[in-house]
């Protein structure tokens, strides 16, 4: 079939039994079906997989799927087998089949039974399956979860690198990217990585209104808290991530002597256990589920009431990730964290093994994680920021949902020393990240203000009327206002922007709450 004669929405209720597309798939699908090397970035639930699907099966050939997870695979393989027989076929092609199976699979491809081939991006490197490829005709490589490629996100995979060249090789095929996270700098990272600068770029909004953001310090009682927060929400489903298995086991065993129906989750309980708790969960057998972040990925149980993270994720594409299982019906869905600068510090000491690089996208990952829970403003605002979305904090959709703009901190004013932090900024040569540039605001030294000779600069101590805390809390909220950006690929040093060195030049009102301070207590209350 031709781009021109397929009636797509004929082929929409063939296929999937859907009469409309959902937000941006019309669009993705047509610059698909047209040959186009396409870029799509959606959240969870958005709908990505039937933006390649349906090319895949109106299209002349097969097309690859590169997906990460065997297990999503296989879902996915499933559901399309289930949607009935004369439907073009979905195979996997991984190290689980025997020579008998591959055969099959191979068959089915040349006799143009199969539309979807799934595999993972290390079978791809396979010589034998690449020589094969070679003499079938592709329509389209579609890359799953193509965050995968950054070290930037969250879940840097090496493999994903080799995709481009593998890809080349099996000729001139159009490539499909689709992701459910990417900040500007990973998305930058994709597009370049498979060399598609040109690519059509298809982007969703971010936002989930529905979703309600709380951060809770993490004090003694947090599990007093914890069990409070779930009885007031009887009979509800939830999500309660925890960091550690012992910390899983821990919360589950607690509650559940607490009278509240929770099971276990993680990677460290067998197959056959971890499978029947994720069914109790999704048939309501009971109310919550505790897990590590073993627990989620493919799960689309679409009414899960809250999502608690007892202990704080290491970036905040995880928590966005990880809240956004929350109330996928477009209902009710809190999304709770608790929080102390402890948790951060035993992240950064899980680091301190890994190579340098690495440590350092680390580092500067948990630090945006330090700023969203600290800050005062609009989490959503926030979070939206950190995807490179604008959000209006006012009238946008969901404004009011969140704890910072419920209970909102006093402001004050703060033209003047928004003046004298981008002075301080342009004056250390836009050199520096967020600790130089407020010690030399304060006028305090360290071997970096020492060594570049910070302390000699005319403005060195020149934000003295206010302490490091304040500045922190300064420089989090005019870098949401576009003021000064953080240059990602130097770990976060900061950069005056244009509206920045408009704003010395013609200052104006500019309202700031300070951060909120957190209690640093450990928990180690155990309720029984
Ligand atoms: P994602 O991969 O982006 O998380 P999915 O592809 O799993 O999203 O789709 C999320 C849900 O939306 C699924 O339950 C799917 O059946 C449904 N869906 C997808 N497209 C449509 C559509 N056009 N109309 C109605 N429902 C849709």
């Amino acid at each position: 079939m031709t781009e021109q004669n397929i009636d797509l929405y004929k082929e929409l209720k063939k296929y999937f039994g859907f009469s409309q597309f959902k937000g941006l798939q019309e669009k993705v699908v047509t610059s698909i079906i047209s040959g186009n090397n396409t870029f799509v970035i959606m959240p969870t639930g958005g709908g990505k997989s039937l933006c390649y699907q349906l090319p895949a099966l109106v299209l002349e050939g097969t097309a690859i799927v590169v997906s990460p997870l065997i297990a999503l695979m296989k879902n996915q393989v499933d559901a399309i087998r289930s949607m009935g027989s004369d439907i073009g076929v979905a195979h996997v092609l991984n190290s689980s089949l025997n020579k008998t199976e591959v055969n099959q699979v191979k068959a089915d491809i040349l006799s143009g039974k199969t539309k979807m081939l799934y595999v993972a991006p290390e079978s791809l490197t396979k010589e034998d399956y690449i020589q094969f490829l070679q003499t079938v005709k592709i329509s389209f490589v579609a890359i799953d979860e193509a965050h995968c490629i950054s070290e930037w996100g969250h879940d840097f995979r090496p493999e994903y690198r080799n995709l481009r060249s593998i890809i080349k090789q099996l000729g001139d095929v159009p490539i499909i990217g689709l992701t459910a996270t990417a900040t500007p700098k990973v998305q930058e990272d994709i597009l370049k990585n498979l060399d598609m600068p040109n690519a059509n770029t298809f982007k969703a909004s971010f936002n989930r209104p529905n979703l309600y953001y709380e951060i809770r310090p993490k004090t003694k009682n947090v599990q007093g808290d914890l069990i409070r927060f779930i009885k007031q929400h009887k009979g509800k489903s939830g999500v309660i991530y925890c960091l550690s298995r012992k910390k899983v086991e821990e919360i589950a065993q607690v509650l559940q002597v607490n009278g509240i129906s929770a099971v276990p989750y993680h990677a460290g309980l067998d197959a056959k256990t971890r499978a029947k708790h994720q069914d109790m969960f999704l048939m309501e057998d009971v109310d919550v589920v505790v897990a590590t972040i073993a627990f989620g990925m493919g799960i689309d149980k679409p009414d899960v009431r809250f999502v608690i993270h007892h202990d704080i994720p290491k970036s905040l594409e995880s928590y966005y990730q990880e809240t956004g299982r929350a109330g996928r019906d477009d209902g009710e869905g809190i999304c709770l964290a608790y929080y102390s600068y402890k948790d951060i510090e035993k992240l950064e000491k899980f680091m301190s093994g890994k190579p340098i690089a690495e440590q350092e996208i680390g580092y500067a990952l948990l630090q945006e994680v330090v700023a969203y829970a600290e800050t005062s403003m609009s989490r959503r605002k926030y979070l939206l920021h950190y995807f490179g979305e604008e959000f209006d904090e006012v009238n946008g959709d969901g404004a009011d949902m969140d704890d910072n703009v419920r209970n909102p901190k006093k402001k004050t004013e703060a033209q003047d020393q928004i003046v004298t932090l981008l002075e301080v900024i342009n004056d250390t040569k836009q050199l520096f990240k967020p600790k130089e540039v407020i010690l030399a605001l304060v006028g305090k030294i360290n071997a970096i203000i020492k060594a570049q000779k910070i302390d000699t600069l005319k403005t060195f101590g020149s934000g003295k009327e206010h302490d490091e805390k304040y500045w922190m809390a300064l420089i989090r909220q005019i870098l949401v206002a576009g003021l000064i950006s953080k240059d990602i690929e130097s770990y976060g040093v900061l950069k005056v922007t244009k509206a920045g060195n408009d704003f010395i030049k013609k200052p104006y009102s500019f309202m700031v709450a300070e951060d909120h301070e957190f209690s640093e207590e450990e928990d180690e209350n155990i309720i029984a």
